[in-house]
């Protein structure tokens, strides 16, 4: 039986539970590419077994840090040496322009692996502090447990990345569920972690339906869940986790802004707009689609973004001059030209793009790059997020105006400032209210910068210490030098300072 038949459990390649596959349709020439696996409930129950039983009575937990980081070293060299066959299963599979795809969907995890071991190989895992009531009190952070890791298909390995290797630095067992449309490069993860020196039991690899993740998420052997995805399935997930009074981290959707202050160059803006709003067609939780121009220069700005728009190559996502793949699905394509036909109902002006297929184009799940002009921030291609290539420009007329709108929003994940006045723009972007902005940058994903959202942008952070915190519990060890004197009130010994003893 070939690995793609093959679920990847507790470290093994093992025959599914059932028959069952999921068909992996290229978003290109909407033909079928590969046939996987389709992990059935009791894959689960098999993974999370392993997990529990890696996680209570392995060695992976009660390994030093130090060895932890030496293995994760070891697969992202592993990773490294296999970035251009990855740039090309995501390509395949999902459609990202195979440019992106090198950059961003291969390179960029490989990045944050290393960047994760180093700041593990940095982390303070023990310290011992003077007890201010007498005698010592050591410090320590333990990992969480079973970790059940869920994301979605828009930045495959990227996502599991951000989840999967913090988690395995703190000392934890994982249980990875990536989504259905990519779950090739998730085998081509598990082969990587094949090659390294894991316990047995200490990471799974289900990538399944939303059946799957949700009979995870409520499994009693799981102590966390990391999920990363929608408001609305995050919501479900907390409700879960809430009634089993499981701890969750949630990475959920965006509708962010750039704003564009009156003295910013159109043509620097146009530029930063097509990766802020447009990277990966739009399909990213970061992406920033609405564009908060001044009133006064809505011209010059709007001009700018029209003829960058019309410039970037829409098509085959193997040719290496297109900027614009197709969407996903076919699915995610209806639901973007929804919110098209939408805009337009709603009285936006479409001033480039629309629903038909590109010119050349005659199959797969395209959608030309869109802008609309005269857009009120109550529309609902203004408040809700569309995840595709369309941005929107609406007027302000002065900086509080501008932050104003910014914040106006359900969301807070993601945003921009741009303006060659960098105080100006800092003083602007602290008053986003938003986890992460960039002064100038597309986006904010240093792998030390901690990313994750406010309101419904979910609750939590990745990467840096504060990532690596995410999969730890913090535990205090008190040690009493004196002796306990049973007269006095518990735990008052001779070194407890006197004014507590009374003395
Ligand atoms: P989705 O919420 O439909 O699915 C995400 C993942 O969760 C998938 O693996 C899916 O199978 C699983 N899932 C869905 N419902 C579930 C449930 N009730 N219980 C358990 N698992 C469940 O999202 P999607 O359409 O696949 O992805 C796009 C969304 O993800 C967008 O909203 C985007 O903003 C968000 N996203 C957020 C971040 C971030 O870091 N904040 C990053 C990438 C994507």
């Amino acid at each position: 039986m070939s690995p793609r038949q093959q679920l990847y459990i507790g470290g093994h390649w093992v025959e599914p539970a059932t028959s069952a596959t999921i068909e992996v349709i290229s978003p290109h020439t909407e033909q079928v590419i590969a046939r996987v696996a389709d992990p059935a409930p009791d894959d689960v129950d098999r993974a999370v077994a392993a997990a529990r039983s890696a996680f209570d009575a392995g060695p992976w937990p009660r390994t030093d840090p130090q060895q932890r980081v030496a293995i994760i070293r070891e697969l992202a060299a592993c990773y490294r040496a296999r970035e251009d066959e990855l740039a090309q299963l995501i390509t395949t599979e999902m459609g990202a322009p195979i440019t992106f795809s090198h950059s961003a969907h291969a390179k960029l995890p490989g990045v944050m692996m290393r960047a994760f071991a180093e700041t593990a190989a940095g982390f303070r895992w023990q310290e011992t502090r003077t007890g201010f009531l007498g005698g010592d009190v050591v410090v320590g952070h333990e990992p969480v447990g079973v970790v059940a890791a869920i994301v979605p298909w828009n930045m495959p390995m990227f996502l599991m990345v951000a989840k999967l290797i913090p988690a395995l630095l703190a000392g934890c067992a994982v249980v990875l569920k990536p989504s259905p449309e990519t779950p090739l490069d998730a085998h081509h993860l598990a082969e990587l972690l094949d090659q390294v020196g894991l316990p047995p039991g200490v990471v799974s690899i289900l990538p399944g339906g939303r059946e799957v993740g949700r009979h995870l998420v409520a499994h009693p052997g799981v102590d966390k869940v990391s999920f990363t995805g929608s408001t609305a399935a995050g919501r479900q997930v907390a409700e879960v986790c809430g009634g089993a009074l499981r701890r969750v981290s949630l990475e959920l959707g965006g509708k962010s802004a750039a704003v564009v202050l009156d003295d910013a160059d159109p043509e620097a803006v146009a530029t930063g707009m097509m990766v802020a709003g447009l990277m990966n067609g739009g399909q990213a939780c970061v992406a920033q689609t609405r564009v908060l121009v001044p009133q006064h220069r809505w011209h010059e700005f709007v001009d700018a973004l029209v003829s960058a728009i019309e410039n970037l190559t829409v098509g085959d996502p193997f040719d290496p001059a297109t900027r614009i793949g197709p969407m996903v699905s076919r699915r995610q394509q209806q639901r973007v030209r929804d919110y098209i036909d939408l805009g337009r109902r709603e009285g936006a002006r479409l001033l480039v793009g629309g629903t038909e297929l590109p010119a050349g184009i005659e199959c797969g799940w395209y959608i030309r790059p869109t802008l609309f002009a005269d857009v009120n921030n109550a529309m609902r291609i203004a408040q809700e997020e569309i995840f595709g290539p369309v941005l929107s420009v609406i007027a302000y007329t002065d900086d509080d105006h501008a932050v104003h709108l910014a914040n106006d929003s359900e969301y807070g994940l993601s945003g921009s400032v741009w303006s060659p006045d960098i105080a100006r723009a800092t003083a602007i972007a602290r008053r986003v209210r938003s986890g992460t902005v960039g002064v100038n940058e597309p986006y904010s994903m240093d792998p030390v910068a901690p990313f994750g959202g406010v309101k419904n942008s979910g609750i939590g952070r990745e990467f840096g210490a504060e990532g690596l915190a995410g999969y730890l519990d913090t535990v205090s060890l008190s040690i009493r030098r004196g002796v306990v004197n049973s007269t006095a009130p518990q735990g008052i010994t001779a070194d407890t300072p006197s004014e507590i003893r009374g003395a």
